[in-house]
């Protein structure tokens, strides 16, 4: 039976990155992923600054598709555009993105079995084992990456309940560059108030235009009938090949190691729930488990009781921001007419929400900052709109 000291089960950008680390510190790193390389993967592909600074190398600049440094915002009659003057995120396709990310750990040493599927995991006493569609394989640990429909996920928690799982529905409308440009520049667009928990966007690519709407799955009972409304009151062509996707929120407890399976990414469930960005704690998590993993190494400890200091590290380094970004979530969706108003109308509060998004400051610090001012903020907005009439 094949043997490796780590197995990574999936390919996307938190299994690369906990493959490269693993791999540079000599352990002997197997990545298996279903797919073959490079592979479809719906997202809207914006990898925030504070995700790109989580890399220890550079992106090559042709994976960078357009820049951002903004945002408009848009709730019913209500518009407003920002922009920073530092750049907020970069706007990538997935499938390239996440090749290149996979190419970089097989540059450290990884070995990478595309196109064949992790089956079932046995832990064992001394040791753990993988069936895959191809072979057995034998190893110490296992670091699930395989996203928020993860079979290693089975081994360590309880499924996702519907409540907190999102659904999104996304399509391409191809565009000439100057369309996109016309359309949208240095920006991003979302509009809220068009699903539960949830909101549309219009992100700019390479001669095209990324579309979709994502919510709390319980509500969006016909994705397919909402986004082609949305396509519609936005002036887009409705003739495009839709793609439906779940995404996990993030902010609720949940078990993320169990006896030598840590999980990371989709698959433990780290996705912010206001903004749905995944990328940034995916990589955070992959190094961590890989840093966790390391250890036990060390010590030949990989009990899920020794396992469990990487959730701790995962709490203090994002967790806690996920929970607040739950509470947010909530609030504004409990007084969508109040904050969503303040989103699309106030500019202050837009541009320090951008900071959020850029990672510069985390949601606690920005309830913080927020909850404060609505009345006068309020106020203003129904003065002005009064002094409008
Ligand atoms: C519509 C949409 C838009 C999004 N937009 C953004 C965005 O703009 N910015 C952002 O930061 N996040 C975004 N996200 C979230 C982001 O896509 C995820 O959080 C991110 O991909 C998580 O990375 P991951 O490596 O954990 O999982 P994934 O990227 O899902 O990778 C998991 C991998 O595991 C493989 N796999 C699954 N099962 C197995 C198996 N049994 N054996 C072997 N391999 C397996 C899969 O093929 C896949 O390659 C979006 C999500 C959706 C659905």
């Amino acid at each position: 039976m094949e043997e490796h000291d780590v197995i990574i089960i999936g390919a996307g950008p938190a299994g690369a990155i906990a493959a490269k680390r693993c791999a540079e510190e000599g352990l002997r790193t197997l990545l298996l992923e279903r797919k073959k390389i490079p592979r479809f993967k719906l997202c809207a592909g914006g990898i925030s600054a504070g995700a790109l600074a989580e890399l220890d190398f550079r992106i090559e600049e042709d994976l960078i598709e357009r820049e951002c440094y903004g945002a408009r915002v848009c709730y019913k009659d209500h518009q407003i555009e920002v922009k920073k003057r530092s750049r907020m995120a970069v706007l990538v396709s997935r499938d390239r993105f996440d090749a290149y990310l996979v190419s970089k750990a097989v540059e450290a040493g990884a070995v990478l079995h595309d196109d064949e599927r992790a089956t079932t995991v046995h832990q064992r006493d001394g040791c753990i084992l993988v069936e895959t569609s191809e072979k057995e394989y034998r190893a110490e640990v296992v670091i699930g990456a395989d996203g928020v429909n993860s079979t290693t996920a089975k081994y360590v928690r309880e499924p996702f309940k519907p409540d907190e799982v999102g659904l999104c529905i996304a399509a391409d409308i191809p565009k000439e560059n100057e369309e996109v440009d016309s359309y949208i520049e240095g920006a991003v667009e979302f509009h809220f108030g068009i699903a539960k928990m949830g909101y549309g966007w219009v992100f700019p690519k390479e001669r095209r235009l990324s579309v979709g709407i994502g919510g709390v799955s319980t509500d969006m009972k016909d994705p397919k009938k909402r986004f082609i409304e949305f396509l519609q009151k936005r002036g887009f062509d409705t003739d495009v090949t839709t793609h439906t996707y779940p995404l996990p929120r993030g902010g609720y407890d949940r078990e993320v190691c169990s006896d030598r399976i840590i999980l990371v990414g989709d698959a433990a469930g780290f996705v912010d729930p206001f903004m749905g960005e995944g990328i940034k704690y995916a990589f955070i998590s992959g190094k961590l488990a890989a840093k966790r993993v390391l250890k036990s190494y060390e010590n030949d400890r990989f009990s899920k009781r020794a396992l469990e200091s990487y959730k701790s590290e995962c709490d203090e380094a994002f967790i806690e921001h996920l929970r607040y970004g739950l509470k947010l979530t909530r609030l504004m969706n409990r007084y969508p007419e109040i904050f969503f108003t303040l989103l699309a109308e106030n500019e202050r509060v837009l541009s320090k929400g951008l900071e959020v998004i850029a990672g510069r400051i985390d949601y606690k610090e920005y309830l913080k900052w927020l909850i404060p001012r609505v009345p006068r903020y309020m106020l203003h907005t129904i003065s002005s709109a009064w002094r409008n009439k």
